[in-house]
């Protein structure tokens, strides 16, 4: 599958939240399989890696007074403080998508740098996912088997704190049947590479033939 081939110089800049444990990461790695044309975004964390986690592919995992001094430099897009850990995404995620010739870049990240990448990039589409229950959530992040019990508690504790941010997003996935949750996330990357701006040079051509 492959997004529309547009004449907008513009990325499509893809936010997608959701309550740890809903299900992102699942979703996400699919939608990036499919479509090698987007670059998913490679935070900067001081959360420790998980077991099947690889540095400078799935984050860049440095320490917190790394972190401090991207801050000072002001190298952040984004960054936000997250179940006890910083986070951020370095402006250089996006010059790094342009060189390598991609349509878009996917930003995994909490809705606090959801809020900062749209006051700083305002045509970026904001996608949060939900899970089916709460009990299902629960499910979810005991079974994931990647994070200590305390850990596990504060993520399903913030959990609500989070879904009360879903009216700044402008899609909502129910991540109940994974086929379907990853249909619907197609659907948007799909119908975001079909905005008119990014075709109206296409048009204008055709006016010129
Ligand atoms: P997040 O990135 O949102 O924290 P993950 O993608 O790590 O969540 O998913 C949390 C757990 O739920 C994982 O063990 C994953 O395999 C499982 N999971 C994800 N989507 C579904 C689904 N639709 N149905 C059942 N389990 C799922
Ligand atoms: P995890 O530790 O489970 O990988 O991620 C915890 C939370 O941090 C998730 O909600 C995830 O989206 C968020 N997150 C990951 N990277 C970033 C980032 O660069 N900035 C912000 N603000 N949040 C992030």
């Amino acid at each position: 599958m492959s997004v529309a081939a547009s004449t907008d110089p513009d990325l499509i800049l893809l936010i997608i939240s959701s309550p740890s444990g809903a299900g992102k990461t699942t979703i996400t790695r699919r939608l990036l399989q499919e479509f090698p044309e987007l670059r998913f975004s490679v935070s900067h964390t001081t959360r420790k890696p998980r077991a099947n986690e690889v540095d400078g592919q799935d984050y860049h995992f440095v320490t917190e007074e790394a972190f401090r001094q991207i801050i000072a430099e002001n190298g952040f897009a984004e960054w936000a403080e997250v179940h006890g850990n910083l986070y951020g995404t370095s402006l250089s995620e996006i010059d790094i998508a342009r060189a390598a010739r991609k349509i878009g870049v996917l930003f995994d990240v909490d809705y606090q740098g959801a809020r900062q990448i749209k006051e700083k990039y305002p045509d970026a589409i904001g996608v949060f996912i939900l899970p089916p229950s709460m009990a299902e959530l629960r499910r979810r992040l005991d079974g994931r088997g990647s994070d200590d019990a305390q850990s596990r508690q504060l993520r399903f504790d913030k959990a609500r704190e989070e879904i009360g941010h879903y009216p700044f997003f402008d899609y909502m996935i129910v991540n109940d049947e994974l086929q379907r949750a990853l249909a619907e996330l197609r659907g948007i990357v799909l119908a975001e590479g079909c905005r008119r701006r990014r075709l109206a040079a296409k048009a204008e051509a055709l006016l010129q033939e």
